[in-house]
């Protein structure tokens, strides 16, 4: 063999090794188009029940499914994916979702290959998970809290079956961005999880306990929102964002993650939910003084005004401590609006009890109350505690709580303080 035989085939085999690669490229590509061009033409809708963090997680399953090739759409007749995202703070949500779930039975029946996905906080159960397994059987996939980033494998997976899976707990995912639906407001998740263990409430059962994300990850993913130019303000988001840091024993605290937010240039507001009296410090009062790209407002659950009731809730703090932290905000930020939550007819509140409410709120004249009845929760403290109060009580002691809240917002607006 000559020189310029062996080159002709070096040459030949070279060719055939690049042509091979790139064919390899190509085919595993097509495969990967393929995937989602399965979905093309397919629509979504995305039922989300609940607080901001379960309307943030609906950002991240609606991320998830346009990944997937499919678009949204707000007819539940005309989706091949329906996904509840449940609540399951009060006993209204959840039945909400059940009447809901089985509406869909006949839809199910009439087309059988639409997908139908009930995942959030009352999938986190396993009780009621089980539940709706049982109950409609139409339902395809059923995911806990922990579970969402994982969405696209259920989605893929479930042409095997139906598909149940509830981790108990879970670290945040970082890796599966959102698609933001507010106009002009970002949701920032900066921890999920709740230590308190109030008695009346599901959260840390069905959230797990405290976690908060690096503060350097938030810092990027804010970065980011502010150089997209879209949202004209942010929101923090947590259960208990005032407990900020304490899980990663690094130095983090709310108030330092306010203040090294602020100093992100950007033309951009910032504001958090929610806050617990105990855990709202001086040092986070005074960064919401000091900053002005803090807007002005804190949503402060009260819950109750009665110090008998707040231990019972296991509120950790008494009537006197929430109100001195009401002076201190308006001592230190006179502008500053104030909002609350009020849970009337706990277990054995009494009438005399329920006056402290009333009256914690004339005090404060609030710039807003959000006021609730019990509702007992499988699973708390509070649902197993003697004393349950009647619903005909429960009414109307939340009736005369938000005719007191429209006076004296009546009187604000009139000027009359
Ligand atoms: S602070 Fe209390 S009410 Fe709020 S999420 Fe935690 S346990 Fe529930």
């Amino acid at each position: 063999m000559t020189k310029t035989d062996i080159r002709h085939i070096l040459t030949i085999f070279l060719i055939f090794l690049v042509c091979f690669i790139f064919s390899q490229k190509y085919i595993s590509s097509l495969a990967k188009i393929d995937k989602n061009l399965y979905n093309i033409g397919m629509k979504y809708i995305i039922i989300t029940y609940g607080c901001q963090m379960n309307v943030h997680e609906s950002e991240k399953l609606a991320y998830i499914c346009e990944k997937l090739g499919y678009t949204p759409t707000d007819k539940r007749e005309e989706a091949d994916l329906i996904i509840f995202n449940t609540c399951a703070i009060r006993e209204g949500a959840e039945d909400r979702v059940f009447g809901n779930v089985g509406a869909l039975k006949k839809l199910k029946k009439m087309r059988p290959n639409i997908i139908i996905a009930v995942c959030g906080c009352m999938t986190q159960k396993e009780q009621t998970a089980n539940y709706i397994l049982r109950t409609f059987p139409f339902v395809d996939i059923v995911l806990g809290t922990f579970n969402l980033a994982n969405f696209a494998h259920y989605i893929e997976a479930v042409k095997t079956g139906r598909q149940l899976e509830i981790l108990k707990e879970g670290e945040i995912d970082e890796t599966v961005p959102y698609k933001r639906s507010d106009r002009d407001n970002a949701w920032v998740n900066i921890m999920q999880g709740c230590n308190n263990f109030c008695t009346y409430c599901i959260v840390p059962y069905v959230r797990g306990r405290e976690k908060s994300r690096k503060e350097e990850n938030i810092l990027k993913e804010i970065k980011e929102i502010v150089e997209q130019k879209k949202f004209k303000k942010i929101t923090l988001l947590g259960q208990n964002v005032n407990s900020y840091g304490q899980d990663l024993k690094d130095g983090s605290t709310f108030s330092k993650l306010l203040s090294d937010i602020c100093k992100i240039d950007g033309d951009f507001s910032l504001t958090f939910m929610t806050s617990h009296p105990k855990d709202l410090t001086s040092d986070v009062i005074d960064v919401i003084a000091k900053e002005k790209k803090i807007l002005k407002e804190i949503h402060l659950p009260a819950q109750s005004g009665n110090n008998r009731i707040l231990a019972l809730m296991n509120r950790r703090y008494t009537r006197e401590k929430y109100l001195s932290i009401i002076k201190e905000i308006r001592e230190k930020i006179p502008n500053c609006k104030i909002t609350s939550d009020f849970i009337v007819g706990f277990p054995t509140e009494t009438e005399e009890e329920f006056k402290d409410t009333l009256s914690l709120v004339k005090e404060v004249k609030f710039d807003g109350i959000f006021a609730f009845m019990y509702s007992p929760r499988e699973g708390t403290v509070a649902e197993k505690m003697e004393g349950q109060i009647d619903q005909k009580t429960k009414k109307r002691r939340v009736n005369a709580l938000l005719r007191l809240e429209k006076e004296i917002q009546e009187e604000k607006r009139n000027g009359r303080k």
